[in-house]
């Protein structure tokens, strides 16, 4: 236990390490499970120093709470389907900022009540004190009001994710005055607390914060949540971090920042990616529910669109040169990846050229579409990004979209008066032939109309993903092409 406590800095060091090493790893799918490894060696060394560094544990309370931890996790992790891992790791950026707030609280209770024992009780409780500095203050102030903005924001992102009733858009002239408003009150009574040391202005401070956080992301609407939620991963690593300065825990700093500024990185290529700004995405409230729920809903009853059977995409694909693949969110939700992958094996192996075609946001979680591929083991060479496949579009003979809505919508680059308008796409319209699956004509996400699926060139193949793609598979080994 002593040497762990005197060369805790040298295990915080290789735990800093290891965790560049994650982030590094995990930037490609055929370093990720190394990635992952590297993690979790980071944090065992960063848990288990930490636990003998501290001074006087109560160590029935933090083992209990380890392994309560740890059997939720593991129940959370072997159930958690991949659909729902976007507002799983919403709900554990909550976390994150939860434990920065109660620390905070915490970390001024105690000093406060060393400050009431007065220097006689203290020296008879042989218990050291060293009167918080101002500098240490500033800290406890912004990882709390951090943290209890991202506990809040990150509650809400899960809710909105998830669906849930309680997590409603909220909109309307009165929203952006009643966040400055809160706003500043609550840095008001957070600059008094650093100023005086004063405990009601610390409450109001944090009372306020947890306001903000939620009406600050309520207006956003669900097509910009994504990069929200890289936003309070972001702002989880920064409060992490305020914190590390007031524990004094180097790891904790360390960590903190790496996952505050990747965090912050992706979220800044996902803004690019949708051609928006991160003030545009957090203040606009442009992309909102509410306008591009109605936008859709009308039209699509008076529409025409053209549909087909399994055979006759099967025909279709069969007789062509080059297919792109463009999978999203219902790929997904189908479970279809392993028959997608058949379906395109047995293509290439009758002389077709075949590619995926990978948004950036398609899916409901950065890089969903890359896991899927993975899991199913297509080879990574067959996996284009949105830049490198949009000018190859106009020369493919067939695009077959499976499951993906929003990020083959046209009106992003047509539409001025679109929701989405500006955001970048896969540019299946420009392809031959176009083939959709999907169950129904019903909107995607961001619950806009489709003109793709109107396109005189798209056929719609209608059913359940993998049920279709399995149809398309025996129809092709049927016929012998
Ligand atoms: P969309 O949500 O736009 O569309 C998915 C389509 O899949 C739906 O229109 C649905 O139509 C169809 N579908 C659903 N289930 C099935 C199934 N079992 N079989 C066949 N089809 C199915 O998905 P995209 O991937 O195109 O776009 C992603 C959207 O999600 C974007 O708006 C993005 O901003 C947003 N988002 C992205 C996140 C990310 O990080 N990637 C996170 C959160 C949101 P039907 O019901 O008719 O079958």
């Amino acid at each position: 236990m002593e040497f762990i406590r005197e060369y805790a800095n040298w295990f915080y060091l290789i735990g800093a390490i290891l965790f560049i090493l994650t982030l590094r790893g995990l930037s490609g799918p055929k370093t990720a499970i190394a990635g992952n490894r590297y993690g979790m060696l980071a944090m065992a060394i960063a848990v288990l120093t930490t636990f003998f560094v501290a001074e006087n544990p109560v160590i029935w309370m933090i083992l209990g709470a380890m392994v309560l931890g740890a059997i939720v996790g593991i129940a959370r992790a072997k159930t958690v389907p991949m659909t729902q891992m976007p507002e799983t790791v919403a709900l554990m950026h909550s976390l994150v900022g939860l434990s920065a707030v109660l620390i905070a609280i915490a970390a001024i209770i105690h000093n406060n009540k060393l400050i009431e024992l007065g220097p006689d009780l203290l020296a008879a409780n042989r218990v050291t004190f060293h009167e918080m500095s101002k500098v240490h203050l500033f800290e406890l102030f912004v990882g709390c009001f951090v943290g209890a903005i991202t506990f809040t924001a990150s509650v809400f992102a899960y809710g909105k994710l998830a669906a849930k009733k309680w997590a409603k858009t909220i909109s309307g002239a009165w929203v952006k005055p009643v966040q400055a408003l809160i706003f500043i009150v609550m840095l008001a009574a957070g600059i008094h607390f650093f100023l005086t040391g004063n405990m009601t202005s610390f409450w109001a401070m944090t009372g306020l914060a947890l306001v903000f956080g939620w009406v600050w992301i309520a207006p956003v609407g669900g097509g910009d949540m994504p990069v929200v939620v890289s936003l309070l991963n972001s702002f989880s690593g920064w409060a992490a971090a305020g914190i590390g300065f007031t524990l004094e825990n180097n790891m904790l700093i360390v960590a903190g920042s790496l996952v505050g500024s990747s965090g912050a990185i992706l979220s800044y290529i996902m803004c690019k990616a949708m051609n928006r700004s991160i003030i545009n995405v957090l203040f606009g409230g442009a992309m909102g529910g509410t306008a591009t729920a109605t936008a859709g809903a009308g039209e699509q009853v008076q529409r025409n669109h053209r549909s087909g059977s399994a055979d006759d995409a099967g025909f279709l694909m069969s007789n062509a040169d080059s297919v792109v693949i463009v999978p999203g969110y219902g790929m997904a939700q189908g479970r279809a990846q392993n028959a997608v992958k058949e379906l395109a094996n047995l293509l290439k192996e009758q002389g077709v050229t075949v590619r995926f075609a990978i948004h950036p946001v398609a899916g409901r979680m950065p890089g969903h579409m890359n896991v899927l591929l993975a899991e199913a083991d297509v080879p990574y060479e067959d996996i284009l990004e949105m830049d490198e496949i949009n000018s190859d579009f106009p020369a493919t003979d067939v695009v077959l979209v499976i499951g993906a809505n929003d990020v083959v919508n046209p009106a992003a680059k047509d539409d001025p008066s679109s929701p989405i308008y500006g955001m970048p796409i896969l540019e299946a319209h420009k392809a031959r032939t176009i083939l959709v699956i999907k169950r129904s004509m019903a909107t995607g996400y961001a619950g806009l109309d489709n003109d793709l699926f109107y396109n005189d060139k798209t056929m719609m193949i209608f059913g359940d993903a993998k049920k279709v793609v399995e149809d398309m598979t025996k129809a092709i080994n049927g016929t012998g092409h």
